[in-house]
């Protein structure tokens, strides 16, 4: 059934286990296996979480409750909503905060469940997303947090280039270790995770600069696209195809590649910005933006080239290739694509071993 998007399960294994082995020689004793591009996937989820992984990461409840008989602890990415603490304390075993006023929430969820919840506090080190932000005053915050029973603090940790595009480096990630020690020795408490960011922090790992003290990554792009995110360079001996999606086609005709008539806006009110290549071969498939947007997209075969799209055709340049009508074309996808096409509930999901 068409579209869908090709999932190959043994590349991703691949893939973990390569950056898992990468994060173990250089100090990362906890590695969260970061969920949240799969869309709530099961299948997927779980055979990423028999690779070695301490930890499942997601920014929505919805998907850890779905993960729930998943065997690893459950760590809830996005700031808790103070509306969901409930369901936070009772799905998730970590959540990372920033908030003094949610986290007392939290604590009080967690008495009414007889629990203890464990949170990581976040802080800013510039990128400018969440956290405490690092200059300013937190060892009043953290010994409030540390007299709350039904809440164990067990590490700080921080994010980086997700607003900002700030790139981890040893002088910001030496702020976060600055940060820890100041905290332990003021308060006399142990903070055994101190997390040191995203898949953008694995360059710092490839060049063995992390700073001893960081020992512990969470992990998504990395591992789903076989790529860092510092520079978007390929990371060695991973696979980038692991998701692939095909679509058929429902057109094929030789037109003039500029549109005829007086031109104002197309279907999403833009003006479109099209040259003339004079008549050119164009198959419409039934792919659209309601399922990704085609700069998301990059054709397999190199004969062939997007257009544009609508809300459920993608055209294409054919050049010189031979497709027919009922033909399926393979496309590779980058972070923003596959999030969409996860989410999108018209694209079927096949799984390769
Ligand atoms: C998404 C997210 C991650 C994972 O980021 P990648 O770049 O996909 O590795 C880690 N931490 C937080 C808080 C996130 O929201």
């Amino acid at each position: 059934m068409f579209p869908c998007i090709e999932i190959n399960l043994s590349k991703l294994k691949h893939n973990a286990t390569t950056i898992l082995a990468l994060c173990e020689k250089q100090g990362i004793s906890s590695c969260f296996l970061v969920t949240k591009m799969l869309a709530g996937d099961l299948k997927t989820a779980s055979m990423l979480a028999t690779c070695g992984f301490s930890h499942l990461a997601d920014s929505r409840i919805e998907n850890l409750i779905k993960f729930k008989n998943i065997s690893l602890p459950k760590v809830l990415l996005r700031l808790p909503m103070p509306s969901e603490v409930n369901k936070v304390v009772k799905y998730c075993d970590i959540s990372l905060n920033s908030e003094l006023l949610t986290i007392i929430k939290l604590n009080d969820a967690a008495l009414r469940q007889n629990k203890v919840h464990q949170i990581i506090y976040m802080f800013d080190l510039g990128d400018l997303r969440e956290g405490h932000f690092y200059q300013n005053e937190y060892l009043e915050t953290i010994r409030i947090i540390n007299q709350l029973v039904g809440i164990k603090l067990v590490g700080i940790g921080t994010n980086l280039t997700c607003y900002g595009g700030v790139i981890p480096t040893p002088s910001i990630l030496n702020e976060l270790l600055a940060i820890k020690r100041n905290i332990e020795n003021s308060l006399n408490i142990s903070l055994p995770i101190i997390s040191g960011g995203n898949s953008s922090s694995i360059t710092l790992l490839e060049n063995h600069q992390l700073p001893k003290g960081i020992n512990n990554l969470r992990l998504g792009e990395s591992l789903v696209l076989g790529r860092e995110t510092a520079f978007g360079k390929p990371i060695a001996n991973t696979f980038s195809d692991s998701f692939i999606v095909k679509a058929e086609i429902i057109e094929v005709k030789t037109k003039p590649s500029y549109p005829l008539g007086v031109l104002g806006m197309n279907s999403f009110g833009e003006k479109p910005d099209i040259i003339d290549k004079g008549l050119m071969k164009r198959a419409i498939l039934a792919l659209g933006k309601q399922d990704v947007l085609p700069d998301n997209l990059k054709p397999l075969d190199p004969l062939i080239s997007i257009i544009g799209a609508s809300s459920d055709h993608l055209i294409v340049d054919l050049g010189l290739s031979k497709y027919e009508v009922g033909d399926i074309i393979s496309f590779t996808i980058n972070y923003p694509g596959l999030l969409q096409l996860m989410t999108s509930k018209y694209v079927k999901k096949e799984y390769v071993m």
